[in-house]
């Protein structure tokens, strides 16, 4: 390379190489070539080939060519190159350029190249932030004081000078300031490419940097989720497996309490007074209530615990609900409540576990009663029903309908505020949750027949107006 000291430095920032980087995008190299829109660059450069008829190539940093368009100088090169010498040392020039260590100018920095045969080429790297991203190779152009062709040409053996000059006039002569202006301009523009693909580069850089970090972020919590997910799921089978344990043993002594007692009030082990038998009585009735609390755990950690077995079969709907009915009579009678029970004989066949129907409609009616002031009224009515599940309800096209028998236990009780109808089918939830309240109860009824219920593959459903009164209704598939 020769003659480098006549042109300019015009900025002084030492030039790196620039290798990729998968880190940062604040250390984020990257290539022209994948930083530019090739079209849109091409069709600048174009625009500056048209306007001062000088050709420009562009060269990427490790030496992919990213643009070539030449004008002018096709007829002067095509001469040379024809001949064997000429095209040796066109080869050997291309061969220099392309070697040479473009990496090491300082950025900004023009360097001229001359041709053998007196034209000359300007190069200029093109660096961002000091990175070297590529370079520009500007010409060849007639230096302004070329009035013939270089002496290399006039020795070159059966060469015509004098012909090879008649092509010089499709060159376009400038002098180097003229050039340089020119480069200026055309690394102003570069500069500004550049700096606004980079930002775009970065920002999107930026936004998958961001998006990664938050994907890492929520997989780190996922995965801790799901180990406390485990975790509990592994307490909670525990917890299921010590509550049937311990239902089971409290069961048996229960049941000896409670038959002792009645034996006692029955005078089996001699003659009681009155004072005797009331507290005997309330033995008997809080062993009972125990003992259904206790049925009821162990309903439920059976449940959860996946080890409920379902009896399906056909049987006699009316004979279940009035099995229901039944031991739900003295409750009501005290409260002088009337209890009304409808079951049409001709309901469509369905499979269903009797004992477990009997068990829900016994806590819907037992809540009934509970929760209904004296002197009030509870129907059952069981019927065929034609419709969706609540659960599975909802969306635009919702399943199709099907076909249930469903049992409606309506009462005229104190009924249930809107916002409470979904938490009372949790387990251990009540409506009035106060030491003071005035309604027993374990919170674990409603709970149960829901599990019930959809075991069948059914649900349980309920409205209701406070003061009025509520319905439930329990749903169980026609087969
Ligand atoms: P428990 O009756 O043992 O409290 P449940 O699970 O059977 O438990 O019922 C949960 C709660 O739902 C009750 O405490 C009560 O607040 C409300 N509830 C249930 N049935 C009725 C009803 N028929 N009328 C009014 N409230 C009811």
């Amino acid at each position: 390379m020769s003659g480098s000291a006549r042109l300019p430095v015009v900025q002084d920032e030492s030039p790196r190489s620039s290798p990729r980087n998968d880190g940062s995008v604040i250390d984020d190299h990257i290539s022209l070539a994948e930083l530019l829109d090739l079209d849109a660059f091409k069709d600048v450069c174009a625009s500056f080939v048209d306007l001062y008829k000088i050709g420009i190539k562009i060269f990427d940093a490790d030496g992919t060519k990213l643009v070539d368009i030449r004008v002018g100088n096709g007829d002067w090169c095509g001469y040379i190159f024809q001949n064997p010498v000429g095209r040796q040392k066109c080869t050997g020039l291309v061969g220099k350029i392309k070697s040479f260590d473009y990496q090491g100018l300082t950025a900004g920095k023009i360097v001229e190249q001359h041709c053998f045969s007196g034209l000359k080429y300007v190069i200029m790297p093109i660096t961002y932030g000091g990175d070297y991203l590529g370079r520009v190779i500007y010409g060849p152009f007639r230096p302004s004081n070329l009035g013939k062709p270089a002496s290399a040409v006039q020795e070159f053996p059966e060469f015509d000078p004098e012909k090879l000059w008649s092509f010089v006039g499709k060159i376009r002569k400038a002098p180097d300031e003229t050039i340089i202006k020119i480069l200026n301009n055309f690394r102003g523009v570069i500069d500004t490419i550049t700096f606004i693909a980079m930002k775009a580069h970065m920002t999107q850089r930026l936004h998958v940097e961001s998006v990664t970090a938050s994907y890492n972020e929520l997989s780190e919590t996922n995965q801790k989720l799901r180990q406390s997910f485990e975790k509990l799921q592994a307490l909670d089978k525990m917890k299921s497996n010590f509550l049937a344990m311990i239902s089971h043993e409290l069961r048996t002594p229960l049941t000896s309490v409670i038959g002792y007692s009645e034996m006692m009030i029955e005078g089996m082990a001699g003659d009681i007074n009155d004072e005797q038998r009331e507290y005997l009585e309330t033995i008997k009735d809080k062993g009972e209530s125990l003992l259904s609390l206790i049925g009821s755990l162990l309903d439920m950690s059976k449940m959860e615990a996946g080890a409920m077995q379902m009896n399906l079969q056909v049987f006699d709907t009316a004979t279940v609900v009035e099995q229901a009915r039944t031991s739900i009579v003295p409750q009501a009678s005290k409260k002088r409540i009337q209890l009304e029970v409808d079951v049409p004989s001709d309901l469509p066949e369905y499979r269903a576990d009797p004992d477990r129907l009997r068990q829900s409609l016994v806590n819907l009616m037992g809540n009934a009663v509970k929760f209904t002031p004296e002197n009030g009224r509870i129907d059952v009515i069981a019927r065929p029903w034609c419709g969706v599940l609540p659960s599975e309800a909802g969306g635009r096209f919702g399943p199709p309908e099907r076909a249930f028998v469903r049992f409606d236990v309506k009462d005229t009780g104190i009924g249930i505020p809107p916002d409470k109808l979904e938490t009372i089918f949790k387990s251990f939830y009540q409506v009035d949750n106060t030491i003071t309240r005035e309604y027993g109860g374990t919170g674990l009824g409603l709970s149960i027949v829901k599990r019930f219920m959809q075991a069948h593959g059914g649900d349980v459903e309920v409205s209701s107006e406070p003061g009025a009164g509520s319905t439930f209704s329990l749903l169980i598939p026609v087969t």
